[in-house]
């Protein structure tokens, strides 16, 4: 069968995505990859293909158990022989997994990093066919990144202990030219067919609200939007849960999910929300890896996340149908001060000494530019494709700023009048006054005032009411009047 084939057989796609087929034709020719793709962009698909029309097995070391347990599922249900090998199996159920791995039983075998270095595994791996090595999660390999783990670092180990080099594929959705360099350099990838496939997800509306009262708007949205699934995302487990009271009084049918919940809660939580039995998911950012729930239709941030990588890639489990969603972002400044405090913390025991400052230094750089995400005035998708390294046209039209774009207008001659207006009532009355003189109202305040007689009377009258409101909180925004706070007012 060729790719297209087993695209279809199998995995029951009639066509392949951006950036996929190019991976896969590197592969058959025999060449390593590097792929960087957004997460939902398909990356399983480029190694689990040629995996199956490789001759021998294909070893695809994954970070993540919860993910390697629903893959090779997914896999065995399309009819594909796969298997994993983590701490979750007995001593005796990894034997005898390798064994049949030995006997050429599965095509795909799924493994933590730690399980490289075991006896056993080796045993396996060097008398075993094995055509491919699949890096997932490529990025952790790179102490630059967002997650490393120290070992990634023993893969190139074990791939030099096998008889015949196989062909390495790595994958990630995020890495900057200093992670793909290292994924290259540290794996000795020679000569990587490298694909890096466009950032942008078209579907999703990226939206960013300056607000304080954020429970407001959390139970307002889900209010209009009572069928949809989606997933609040929040800085601390206390945010969670404080949130998650609220909403659950509310009758909202919504879970948790966060590191401080015990492991059978989480996964039972976990699933309730991937089955939609409570389609609303309040959670840390422990909240989503290797999570492939397809409708999911917002995913609302609580609070700022740390970086754009972890923005981009939350805000990223939203439709995975290709379906409108909302990626809605709620900043206060405080988040900036919870997130320095969060990196702060940061567990630097892994780290060598000397490389801390740097670290640090570019967590703190990584924060400013999120921040810069949340103050923008600019479009949202491009700075999101910018950070990423694409380059960007015109703005989107199709993001919170860009349809928030005022239209320019010269008011001049207008704000004139404003300022003539409370001269001529000697700064002595409020905005709502003034106002009804601009307009000309026939108030009996106004009569008691004298406002008939005032040059400004009815000046503005062609203009409503909101719009003169809208005039006048511009013109104290930027200066040109400001507001005195009347101590009594008789
Ligand atoms: P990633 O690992 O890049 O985050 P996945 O491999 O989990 O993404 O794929 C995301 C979703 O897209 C999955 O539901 C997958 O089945 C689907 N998908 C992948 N390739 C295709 C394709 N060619 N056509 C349609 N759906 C696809
Ligand atoms: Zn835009």
């Amino acid at each position: 069968m060729n790719a297209n084939e087993i695209l279809k057989e199998y995995f029951g796609y009639d066509f392949f995505r951006e950036g996929q087929e190019s991976v896969i034709n590197a592969i058959m020719e025999g060449r390593d990859v590097l792929a960087v793709m957004p997460t939902g962009a398909g990356k399983s698909i480029c190694y689990q293909v040629p995996a199956l029309m490789l001759p021998g097995v294909t070893v695809v070391v994954s970070p993540l158990i919860s993910l390697m347990q629903d893959q090779v599922k997914a896999l065995n249900e399309a009819g594909i022989h796969a298997a994993y090998i983590n701490s979750s199996l007995s001593d005796r159920q990894i034997s005898m997994a390798l064994e049949a791995a030995a006997n050429g039983r599965y095509k795909i075998v799924y493994v933590a990093p730690e399980r490289l270095e075991s006896g056993e595994f080796i045993r396996f791996a060097t008398c075993a066919d094995i055509s491919m090595v699949t890096v997932d999660e490529a990025h952790c390999i790179s102490q630059w990144g967002q997650d490393f783990r120290p070992s990634y670092l023993k893969i190139i180990d074990f791939i030099n202990q096998l008889k015949k080099r196989p062909i390495l594929s790595t994958f990630t959705a995020t890495a900057t030219e200093e992670v793909k360099n290292d994924i290259a350099c540290i794996l000795k990838l020679s000569d990587p067919h490298i694909v890096v496939t466009g950032f942008d997800r078209e579907n999703l509306y990226y939206q960013v609200e300056h607000i304080r009262r954020k429970d407001d708007f959390i139970v307002s949205y889900i209010e209009k939007h009572p069928n949809d699934s989606g997933i609040i995302y929040c800085a601390t487990r206390k945010n969670v849960d404080t949130l998650y009271e609220l909403l659950f009084k509310r009758g909202v049918p919504v879970t948790k999910y966060h590191a401080g919940l015990g492991q059978d809660i989480r996964k039972k939580n976990q699933d309730d929300f991937i089955y939609d039995r409570t389609p609303v998911i309040i959670a840390t950012n422990a909240f989503g890896m290797g999570i492939d729930k397809s409708n999911v239709r917002y995913v609302i941030h609580y609070n700022m996340p740390q970086s754009m990588e972890n923005y981009y890639q939350e805000a990223g489990r939203g439709g995975r149908d290709g379906e409108p969603s909302q990626c809605i972002l709620l900043f206060s400044p405080q988040d900036v001060m919870i997130n320095k405090f969060l990196l702060e913390q940061k567990d630097f025991s892994e780290v060598e000494p000397e490389d801390i400052d740097l670290i640090r230094q570019r967590d703190a750089r990584r924060l400013q530019v999120m921040e810069g995400y949340c103050r923008t005035t600019g479009c949202l998708r491009n700075y999101i494709l910018r950070y990423f390294g694409e380059k960007t046209g015109v703005p989107c039209e199709h993001c919170g700023n860009c349809d928030r774009e005022y239209r320019e207008v010269d008011m001049t001659s207008e704000a004139k009048t404003v300022i003539n207006c409370i001269f001529e009532a000697k700064g002595r009355y409020g905005q709502n006054i003034v106002i009804g003189i601009l307009l000309g109202a026939n108030r009996a305040r106004l009569k008691e005032i004298n406002a008939e007689a005032y040059q400004t009377y009815g000046a503005l009258k062609e203009k409503s009411e909101a719009e003169i409101r809208l005039l006048i909180s511009q013109m104290v925004l930027e200066g040109y009047i400001f507001r005195r706070r009347i101590a009594t007012a008789y």
